[in-house]
């Protein structure tokens, strides 16, 4: 059978661009998520919207799983084939299509990694927000409604996206959305496709909204007592009004394993902030503000006004943050939360998890974009120890459950891939999920696009 598939698949794509070779089904068996690997059959590599269109057409008609495939840097098991099948990698569709320089827009193919895209669109003067730190692929980025640090500004990925180009399970290609940033026609099958993690569609082309770089910016560093003074503060610049472009708050453990890498910052509790300004007059207005506020939540040391390379190294050392994390416990499962809560309660969600993790005495850090409610709590459990691996867990749900009761979400950006699904029904109610499921089997109605991702049946 497997043979089967990759002649057919090689028949749409060509000889060299369909594989069922080991290393390569291995590598697209498992993303950055400690969930369990599992193989593809077969990997195809598309280069056109029709080839999509064909190698659908083929797996409907066989009844074959087909799941899409960016950068793999998923949290939650997003782009895990867990019913082997076919692994769509759109690796070869990674161009710039347009870039709508006027109207500050970009259509792109979905196989274009945003990092390399905003380098392109730098030289225009502007730059797509929503930055998950890896350097994942806009297909990947509008299948899991990606966010990141700039989100507290501009938007997660679905604030951003106009409009797209798709595949539909049955192999048909259709369009929705318009370059219009008014859009008041009909359903909104666009944003009903961005955060569906390649469940109900294939992306093959998008159209964004693009800002422009900013002129005037400045870093900020504000350091704390303890993880409550930073997250109070977290809620009293947000509240303020005052409006960052970015707003993380790391935790000491945090700052320490920045440091063992990129940045040399005191192992304290910090708010990392940044800040845009249309004058530089503006931008001075906010900053003081900025720190009377934290000198009021107790702030040890506030610094502004930092370089262009350190402000780039501070953001490095954050983007680098999870990668140190993997390295410094090789041999341990990990969970990383993804919890996001109203920013009223989030002193509230930080201040418990905090304790909960040193109740559970695990190995771990506190972090995340604080400026929209996000925390990523991130523990580790040694392989071989089963108490605390059953802590792991415990630890995940308490957050998670009270990140819920607190009228926030299991997941603000990674998405339900394997991982979340058991807080589903908690989060939404058994009728929101019957209405999922309705909705998925309206579009896929074989359960060929990426099952067993999303929702249960
Ligand atoms: C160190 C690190 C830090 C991260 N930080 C963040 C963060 O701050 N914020 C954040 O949001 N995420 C973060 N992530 C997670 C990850 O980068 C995002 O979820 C990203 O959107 C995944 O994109 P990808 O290209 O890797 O997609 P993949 O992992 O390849 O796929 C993601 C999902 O999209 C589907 N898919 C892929 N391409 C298509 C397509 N063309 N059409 C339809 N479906 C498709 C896949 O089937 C899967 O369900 C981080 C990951 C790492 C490793």
């Amino acid at each position: 059978m497997k043979a089967e598939i990759v002649k057919a698949l090689q028949d749409i794509v060509g000889e060299e661009h369909a594989s069922a070779a080991e290393s390569v089904v291995h590598i697209h068996g498992k993303d950055q998520s400690d969930h369990e690997r599992h193989l593809p059959d077969v990997v195809v590599w598309p280069e056109t919207t029709q080839q999509v269109s064909e190698i659908v057409k083929y797996a409907a008609a066989n009844q074959v799983a087909i799941t899409g495939w960016g950068a793999g840097s998923s949290l939650e098991g997003n782009s895990i084939p867990v019913n082997g099948g076919i692994v769509v990698n759109f690796g070869r569709m990674n161009q710039i299509v347009k870039v709508h320089e006027g109207d500050f827009q970009v259509t792109v193919q979905p196989g274009i990694f945003y990092k390399d895209m905003n380098k392109i669109l730098s030289r225009h003067g502007l730059f797509f927000p929503p930055d998950p730190g890896a350097n994942a692929s806009i297909g990947g980025m509008v299948a899991n409604n990606a966010a990141g640090t700039r989100t507290v500004k501009y938007g997660a990925t679905r604030d951003n996206v106009l409009a797209l180009e798709l595949v539909l399970p049955n192999g048909e290609i259709i369009r929705t959305g318009s370059r219009s940033i008014k859009q008041s026609a009909g359903y909104d099958l666009t944003h009903l496709i961005v955060g569906s993690e390649g469940t109900l569609a294939l992306v093959t082309e998008a159209t964004l909204k693009l800002s422009p770089l900013p002129e005037h910016f400045s870093a900020v560093l504000a350091t704390f007592e303890t993880t409550e003074a930073a997250a109070d503060a977290v809620f009293g610049v947000i509240g303020s009004g005052v409006g960052p472009a970015a707003l993380e708050l790391l935790d000491a453990e945090a700052v320490r394993f920045m440091n063992t890498r990129v940045t040399d910052l005191p192992v304290k509790p910090t708010l990392l902030m940044e800040f845009h300004g249309a004058t530089e007059a503006s931008l001075l207005a906010e900053l003081e503000l900025v720190e009377e506020i934290c000198a009021e939540c107790g702030s040890l040391r506030f610094e502004a006004g930092a370089g262009r390379d350190e402000r780039d190294r501070l953001w490095e050392g954050r983007h680098a943050l999870g990668e140190i994390l993997f390295s410094i416990y090789p041999d341990c499962n990990y969970n990383i939360i993804d919890v996001s809560v109203p920013i009223s309660e989030f002193p509230v969600l930080a201040a418990y998890s905090n304790q909960k993790m040193k109740d559970l005495e695990l190995l771990g850090t506190l972090f995340g974009h604080a400026g929209d409610g996000n925390l990523h709590a991130t523990t580790f459990a040694p392989k071989d120890d089963p108490l605390q691996n059953a802590r792991l867990d415990e630890f995940n749900s308490l957050v998670v459950q009270k990140a819920i009761e607190l009228d926030g979400t299991c997941t603000g950006e990674h998405g339900v891939g394997i991982g979340k699904q058991k807080y589903m029904v908690y989060e939404h109610g058994e009728g929101a999920i019957e209405t999922m499921r309705h909705v998925k089997k309206m579009f896929d109605p074989g359960n060929i696009f990426n099952p067993g991702k999303v929702i249960s049946f």
